[in-house]
């Protein structure tokens, strides 16, 4: 049966890294078919809605959608799409690769190749609970860590490793202080690892997962954490490979995910065939994963890194001259 998948070109650079990622899944022949729809700015000014009914009803219905950056304009009654996208569809599981490429400008530009799993609903990242007090003295939030949460991320982080031919996973937590929520993540994570005899685990305090990834990031392999932990060292992980140009990211629920690529809409750039559309044709390496297309996922990462090594037609933010199209024709060409 034909895959459906629905595609958000986005706002900003969207359109263009969209099509550039288009152009490479069609040379691959996924054999997937696409279906278009709005969301954020393009979506306000055609429908009066920032995330219209029918894009929802598209993402029910395909369960997969690959997504552009979208601009949340102030006032547009959510305070941000991509927050409210998670909520809605219950995408639990946030999830970014950190690899060296060569020829980009990092500390790392070999032997980093590390998978972050990052809780999405609960932790530290709760709505309720914030409070200031009248005198403006004394503010307090809450963190909620729930059992059925920490196992669902635990267990998709196995099964991540396992799909993916990885063999370890690391849990970071800060469970010798905060005994309660962050010692009820990892007892679970524990509990998941004695399921999974052929991955190994291991266990790491989160001040000393951030010196080791700094130091040694060849040792990492799987990490799986909490929400606010999650969220800082998925973004280190991003620093150690030269920044956010090169990193996708996957938002996964039980009923739906969504791929993306994890910088912004680039509006100084846009409309100008400047943008560099790696991140979201790895977001797309990742979705292919996700739909049991690995070895496809596997030509795209390696056409990529091909084409970076021969410097062919890369884009201005990597120290060439090429356009968005014209890089992605020379990873279409090697795929
Ligand atoms: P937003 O408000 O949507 O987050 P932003 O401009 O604040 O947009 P980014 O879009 O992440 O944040 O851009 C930060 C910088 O990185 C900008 O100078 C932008 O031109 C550059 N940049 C972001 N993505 C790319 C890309 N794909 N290719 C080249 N440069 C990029």
């Amino acid at each position: 049966m034909t895959q459906t998948i629905t595609v958000i070109r986005g706002d900003g650079i969207g359109p263009e890294i969209m099509d550039a990622t288009l152009h490479v899944l069609d040379a691959l022949q996924t054999g997937l078919e696409y279906e278009f729809a709005d969301a954020g700015v393009v979506a306000l000014e055609k429908t009066g809605e920032l995330l219209p009914e029918a894009t929802m009803d598209s993402i029910r219905r395909n369960r997969v959608a690959l997504k552009s950056p979208l601009t949340t304009p102030i006032g547009g009654g959510f305070s941000s799409i991509n927050v409210e996208l998670r909520k809605r569809f219950d995408l639990y599981a946030n999830v970014r690769p950190a690899v060296s490429f060569p020829n980009t400008k990092s500390r790392f530009s070999s032997g980093v190749d590390i998978l972050t799993v990052r809780e999405n609903t609960e932790g530290a990242y709760l709505a309720e609970g914030q409070t200031v007090s009248e005198d403006g003295e004394t503010a307090t939030s809450m963190i909620r860590v729930t059992r059925h949460g920490s196992e669902r991320i635990a267990r998709y982080a196995f099964e991540l490793a396992r799909s993916t031919g990885r063999k370890k996973v690391t849990a970071v937590h800060k469970a010798n202080i905060i005994k309660s929520t962050s010692g009820l993540f990892l007892k679970t994570a524990r509990e998941v690892a004695a399921q999974y005899p052929d991955i190994a685990f291991e266990e790491m305090i989160v001040d000393n997962a951030c010196m080791q990834l700094v130091m040694r990031p060849e040792q990492f392999d799987v990490i799986v954490t909490t929400n606010l932990f999650g969220d800082i060292i998925s973004d280190l992980c991003a620093g150690l490979i030269g920044g956010l140009g090169l990193i996708p990211g996957a938002n996964i629920g039980t009923d739906a995910a969504i791929f993306e690529a994890v910088h912004g809409t680039a509006p100084d750039i846009a409309g100008q065939g400047k943008a560099n559309p790696c991140a979201l044709l790895l977001g797309a390496a990742q979705m292919l994963d996700h739909l049991g297309m690995c070895e496809k996922a596997e030509r795209l990462r390696a056409a990529i890194v091909a084409t970076l090594e021969a410097r062919d037609s890369l884009t201005g933010d990597l120290g060439g001259d090429g356009t968005t199209m014209g890089f992605a024709k020379a990873i279409a060409g090697r795929v």
